[in-house]
């Protein structure tokens, strides 16, 4: 193999660069550093995925066996090696601790190696602040697919970070000053926010809500799991997604285990997590009624796509990344969720299409703007509006 010494350049930039990365330390022994640091906030990004939609501390106590309280010593809390060196099992009871504790933590080291190699030569403070960026797009997807919220820590904590970052680092906005950066960043905010605000009212508007034809022959039976319809069985937990949802139907008769109604509307809803029942003028709590038959002819299901989460999520992808971002990310989601609900299915869990949330998507999308989708959007609006 021939080398040439003439040659004095290395992906783009000058040799001299890689020798001198940012402080004066060479360019790898910082990506090395990064790649670290990944593996390292991935591992915290674990803790904070399991405690914070449970309302605990990410901080105190330390990191412990879910089941046997064992508190994991340092030397048995590196990411990825204790995970294989105890092979997914407590050091102490053998539980099986989740691989996705492996996952997250491979995933982000990658990832902020990544980030680092494509935006670190140009702008290192632009590639540190993606990579915070990152870290709550992980912790965001985990938490939104388990749990169907994303924490306020997340997102409005998310809008002031991505504020302050901007200022600190107007790379960020593709701009070359502060007050520009600022005018920016505040502008995401407000379109990132605004326009997934309007698609969710204009959403709940449309197809905020399911018609479910009855045979009013066939009554309607809800018991303690689930609803029976005549196509089949609906487990509760598909049927109540967020807080705001609720099963209507106008019943023509309404049979308790012990009373009767005739002619009222009738309301199952979830209040602060507990299912209510609402029939006419009296309220129910759904645990004393272990059985209820409805006669109807429509019944009327929640079906909602996005929640106000990914509004105030969608404005903190605007304070980091500018407007353009957002408006790329709600068009580039909406794609992405329909390609997901086509493969679910077509591999027959077309069940799981309505119990995933918006946020992974949106996550996805903005992750996707940042390595190139920009490129595309440019193109594009020049293409479009000519010149
Ligand atoms: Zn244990």
């Amino acid at each position: 193999m021939v080398t040439t010494l003439t040659e004095t350049t290395y992906l783009g930039m000058p040799l001299e660069f890689w020798f001198t990365g940012p402080l004066g330390i060479p360019f790898h022994i910082w990506s090395f550093t990064m790649a670290v640091t990944g593996l390292i906030v991935g591992s915290f990004l674990n803790v904070v995925i399991h405690r914070m939609p449970l309302g605990m501390s990410v901080v105190t106590p330390g990191s412990h066996c879910p089941k046997c309280e064992y508190k994991i010593p340092l030397r048995l809390n590196l990411p990825i090696i204790s995970w294989l060196w105890l092979r997914g099992k407590c050091a102490n009871c053998s539980v099986s601790i989740s691989p996705r504790y492996l996952a997250v933590e491979a995933f982000t080291g990658a990832l902020f190696l990544l980030t680092w190699l494509k935006f670190g030569p140009t702008s290192p403070g632009m590639a540190w602040a993606l990579c915070l960026l990152f870290a709550g797009f992980i912790a965001a997807t985990f938490i939104d697919v388990e749990h169907l919220i994303i924490p306020d820590e997340i997102t409005l904590g998310g809008i002031v970070v991505g504020f302050l970052l901007s200022v600190a680092v107007p790379d960020l906005q593709g701009v070359a000053s502060i007050p520009e950066s600022i005018k920016a960043s505040g502008l995401g905010v407000a379109v990132g926010g605004g326009v997934v605000y309007a698609v969710l009212r204009l959403g709940k508007l449309l197809f905020g809500r399911e018609r479910v034809p009855v045979s009013p022959e066939t009554p309607v039976i809800f018991h303690e799991a689930g609803l029976v319809l005549p196509t089949g069985e609906i487990p509760y937990e598909e049927v109540f997604y967020r807080e705001s949802d609720a099963v209507t139907a106008k019943a023509r008769r309404v049979e308790l285990f012990d009373r009767c109604f005739s002619n009222v509307p009738v309301r199952l809803e979830l209040m602060r997590k507990v299912p209510v029942l609402r029939i006419g003028e009296e309220t129910f709590e759904a645990a004393d009624q272990p059985w209820m038959s409805v006669e109807t002819e429509e019944l009327v299901l929640p079906r909602e796509a996005m929640g106000f989460g990914d509004v105030k999520f969608m404005a903190a992808i605007g304070a980091f990344l500018g407007w353009q971002a957002t408006v790329f990310s709600l068009f580039a989601s909406a794609v992405i969720g329909s390609v997901v609900a086509i493969a679910l299915i077509a591999i027959g869990r077309q069940k799981w299409t309505g119990r995933l949330g918006y946020g992974p998507y949106i996550a996805v999308a903005a992750m996707i703007w940042v390595f190139g989708g920009h490129h595309f959007m440019d193109q594009w609006l020049s293409g479009s509006v000519g010149n």
